[in-house]
């Protein structure tokens, strides 16, 4: 089972950059049907949008082999007009530099008035690049793992002639739910908490299309028998005896992961400090000048998290949905020291309250953390380790891939 990409040329639209986007199938056996086609709709912000659709593309294409063909696009990046892509990609250098302004920005749109005005204007103009995807493409079901994208794939599917293709959101935030995200038009909802469903229905979404299944996580992050560790850590360039600490900041690179790294490595601890520094290349360069030091490791945008997770004792992260449903799923201790303002906040609490993990904002705080919890027979890591197997949502991905599926299905 491998993921394949088409890379068909799009020939239905003189648009530049729009094409059919990458998709995770399997390959027919003779005699047997073509694989139908579900479009998944994601944003490169970050990276746990597109982690989250690539979970349940796998899920779907190993799960039901040779059913599906799962087409992954950014329709901002690759089927809207170059200034909505330019406006989009300040995303990155927003939340790493002024990650308040971001605040600032989520909580002025958080209001269904609010969302209906983006809906009626800047959202528009995703529509066209769109419509010539769905109309080339014509999936059996459109998933949506962004808050934005649901707007626009509801209105062009409304304009779609003939049987009409469901459209499932999502939600790849765990506790805080942006306005965005409960647009009534969808034909289900799916949420990574508990505490998101509430917030659903309480925004008016119809409870019988809510369904509370967490977030989804790949399967490398569920192995019940990983690597040997040692074997792990030796392919990773990290030395097999020390306590290993993981720094990440998300898809992004962000939450000063600098500071943090060289206050770790200043700390005269007996430790080793990998950092993976995203798509954050400025990040990347400033700490590979420091590679002289052996205790420290550095990557930039990796492809096998779970491999680095399974390697770690403790995962040091900003409070990014993704890296910790990742870091609950495979069982890793959590030091969370920032969340994005707006949508990660209640995370921390999340993490906390289930005991996977305590929050560490300080540079002090978290040095202490790392000692309290890196020294040999450390019982404050015993007790993190002892409520992780109980934190984590299992089975999230499969059941939402077992959603997706049904619904497609019913549309035949
Ligand atoms: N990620 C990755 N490679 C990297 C850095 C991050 O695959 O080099 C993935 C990570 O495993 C997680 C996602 O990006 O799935 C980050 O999601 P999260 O929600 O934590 O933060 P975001 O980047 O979306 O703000």
């Amino acid at each position: 089972m491998e993921l394949r990409a088409y890379g068909i040329p799009m020939a239905i639209s003189a648009r530049p950059r729009v094409g059919l986007p990458a998709a995770a199938t399997t390959d027919t056996a003779p005699g047997t049907t073509a694989p139908r086609d579900l479009l998944f709709l994601i944003a490169d912000t970050g990276g746990g949008h597109r982690a989250s659709a690539m979970a349940v593309a796998h899920c779907l294409a190993t799960g039901e082999a040779g059913l599906w063909s799962v087409h992954v696009l950014d329709p901002f990046a690759d089927a809207s007009p170059a200034v909505v892509g330019r406006v989009v990609a300040l995303y990155s250098p927003l939340i790493r530099h002024a990650p308040w302004v971001w605040g600032a920005l989520f909580r002025a749109t958080n209001s269904r008035a609010a969302v209906a005005a983006l809906r009626g204007t800047v959202l528009r103009l995703v529509e066209p690049g769109l419509d010539d995807v769905i109309t080339a493409l014509h999936p059996d079901a459109v998933v949506s793992f962004h808050p934005l994208l649901n707007h626009p794939a509801a209105h062009v599917l409304q304009r779609l002639p003939g049987a009409s293709i469901p459209l499932i959101t999502v939600i790849t935030d765990l506790v805080d739910v942006h306005a965005a995200w409960t647009y009534a038009g969808v034909d289900a909802l799916v949420t990574g908490s508990p505490a998101a469903l509430d917030a659903c229905r309480r925004a008016g979404m119809a409870p019988e299309r809510c369904f509370d299944l967490g977030l989804p996580v790949d399967a490398r992050f569920l192995r019940h028998t990983p690597p040997a560790r040692a074997q792990l850590r030796r392919r990773l360039g990290l030395g097999h005896d020390r306590f290993v600490v993981l720094l990440s900041g998300g898809g992004e690179g962000s939450g000063g992961l600098e500071r943090r790294a060289t206050a770790l490595l200043d700390a005269n601890l007996d430790l080793q400090v990998a950092v993976i520094c995203g798509r954050n290349a400025r990040l990347r360069r400033r700490l590979e000048s420091l590679v002289a030091d052996s205790r420290l490791v550095v990557a930039g945008f990796v492809d096998n998290m779970a491999d680095w997770m399974g390697a770690a004792d403790l995962v040091v992260t900003k409070a990014g949905p993704g890296a910790i449903t990742e870091a609950l799923s495979c069982e890793l201790p959590l030091l969370l020291t920032s969340y994005l303002p707006g949508q990660e906040r209640g995370n921390v609490d999340l993490v906390v309250g289930l005991g996977a993990g305590r929050y560490v904002p300080g540079i002090r705080d978290l040095v202490g953390a790392v000692a309290e919890l890196s020294a040999p027979g450390s019982p404050a890591l015993a007790a993190m380790r002892a409520a992780l197997p109980h934190a984590a949502r299992p089975h999230a991905t499969a059941q939402i891939a077992g959603l997706v599926s049904r619904l497609a299905r019913r549309r035949r």
